[in-house]
């Protein structure tokens, strides 16, 4: 089914401006941390549907998934 595959999710973090609306969107696969006011991966492989949301949503373009072309986020 298309959309259902595993890709890595990849977070730089060196761009994050901790807005903090990946973890908002996306809770099963990103994580708050509360000490660091920064995001991290609950899970590292997730689906498109698991993970676009976050990925259009990122101010900073800090996301992405490992062999999904950038212009289908
Ligand atoms: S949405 Fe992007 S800029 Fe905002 S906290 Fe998440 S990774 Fe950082």
């Amino acid at each position: 089914m298309p959309g259902q595959d595993l890709h890595e999710v990849l977070l730089d973090l060196s761009r994050c401006n901790a807005c903090s609306g990946c973890s908002g969107v996306c809770p099963e696969i990103f994580g708050w941390d509360e000490d660091m006011e920064r995001p991290y991966l609950r899970r590292h492989f997730a689906t498109h549907d698991e993970v676009r949301e976050a990925i259009a949503l990122c101010p900073k373009r800090c996301i992405s998934a490992e062999g999904w072309p950038e212009e289908d986020y």
